[in-house]
């Protein structure tokens, strides 16, 4: 019926369990298990350090950067992979400040992700010179771009809410000001179609854990716009990042592309582990991907609205408005989860009183969705959720 049956066979999802949080972390690939043991034991295991050159594990970041850079509408040779996302957002925010040494603003919204606005804030309290990072309410930003800001650092997808911005428009609007966009593509990599090309962005950075299936950790990576790839001052400047590492000069000279964000030596099993990945989208359209997320969500929505009027949306009711994510609001939103959690439906909760799904068409189908929907109503009409069980955090929630 989804058109994914096939996507479907390719991971190993647990009996019984309805999985909705493929927006945190995704399913384990099938392939992934084979392509890791081969790695471990024909190329670490046999060939040690000549895998570098037999096996090419040294160009397997910028190979896995192309296969990402297909579903994100970057072309080949302009996205780098490796590190986490936090600190792709160090290096790209860096890069995009060096480029407007007068302007004082990196401007962001009050639905970013944590880590990114710690990162910034970080970043300008050690570069000094009276940076300030701004941050307006999501619906504000476009009012908020002039003349004062050297960067905006958006990420397109809120994790939270799945609001989704206008990356075209801010970009456009960025730019008529002068400034440089970043953009932040982790709820969006996988679940929406992307096109940084069409929408001339200067940046885009994000993970790969989460809709791309590539593991707890996995690298994450980082595109520069082509115009900047000679130019762009890579921060941590490590020697990966070196346009001839193994010339061990004194004197650090960035590689002429993206590999210069490139940081140290690359996380071979974890990339191993994100190209086998990456497998399940070769011949996927993210057209059909978006057509399908939107009919998963709609009809979750729908099924949850009609059964549960205690659960109010807080994601945009516009289907084209949101990503492939959808919260609901309720006070006790952390217990509700904890209860659907052990009736085998998985979703997550955010402070302060979200309960979060996530609809990943290449693995769930609508008959699921339905069920999912039917164990939420089971948890609010027989208050499941008011077992004293589900009271206590866990530290990962
Ligand atoms: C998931 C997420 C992160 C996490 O960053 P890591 O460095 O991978 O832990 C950062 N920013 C956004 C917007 C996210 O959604």
């Amino acid at each position: 019926m989804t058109g994914f049956d096939a996507t479907r066979k390719l991971f190993h999802l647990p009996e019984g369990m309805i999985y909705l949080d493929g927006n945190s972390l995704g399913p384990l690939p099938l392939a992934a298990e084979a392509r890791v043991r081969e790695v471990l034991a024909r190329e670490w295991g046999d060939q040690l350090i000549k895998a570098w050159n037999t096996a090419d594990w040294i160009s397997l970041p910028a190979r896995v950067g192309d296969r990402i850079g297909r579903l994100i509408g970057a072309p080949a040779g302009s996205v780098a992979t490796g590190d986490t996302l936090s600190v792709k957002v160090f290096q790209a925010l860096a890069a995009a400040l060096a480029m407007r040494p007068g302007r004082k603003v990196v401007l962001s919204d009050t639905g970013n992700f944590p880590s990114d606005l710690y990162i910034a804030d970080g970043l300008i309290k050690a570069l000094g010179g009276g940076l300030e990072l701004r941050l307006v309410a999501p619906e504000a930003v476009a009012d908020a771009i002039d003349e004062s800001v050297a960067v905006i650092l958006i990420t397109e997808v809120d994790y939270r809410t799945g609001r989704r911005h206008d990356m075209k428009a801010l970009t456009a609007q960025a730019h008529e000001a002068g400034a440089i966009a970043v953009w932040d593509l982790a709820h969006s990599a996988g679940a929406v179609p992307v096109d940084l090309t069409a929408a001339n962005a200067d940046f885009a950075i994000g993970c790969t854990y989460k809709y791309l299936n590539g593991g707890p950790g996995a690298p994450a990576f980082i595109y520069v716009a082509p115009r900047f790839a000679e130019t762009a001052r890579p921060i941590l400047s490590g020697w990966m990042g070196h346009e001839a590492p193994f010339a061990f000069d004194l004197d650090y000279r960035p590689h002429r592309s993206v590999e210069r964000m490139r940081v140290g030596t690359p996380p071979v099993l974890a990339l191993a582990v994100l190209d086998a990945a990456l497998d399940a989208w070769d011949g996927v359209d993210m057209a059909d991907v978006r057509a399908a997320s939107i009919r998963l969500s709609e009809r979750f929505i729908a099924e949850v609205e009609a059964r549960c009027p205690d659960l109010e949306l807080a994601s945009p009711r516009d289907p084209a408005m949101r990503g492939s994510q959808v919260s609901f609001r309720h006070p006790q939103g952390y217990a509700i989860m904890q209860a659907l959690i052990a009736n085998h439906v998985i979703g997550d909760f955010r402070a302060p009183d979200l309960v979060r799904f996530g609809f990943t068409p290449l693995y769930l189908s609508e008959d699921e969705v339905v069920a999912a929907a039917t164990m939420v109503e089971r948890v609010m009409t027989q208050r499941l959720w008011d077992d004293p069980a589900y009271a206590t955090r866990s530290k990962v929630t």
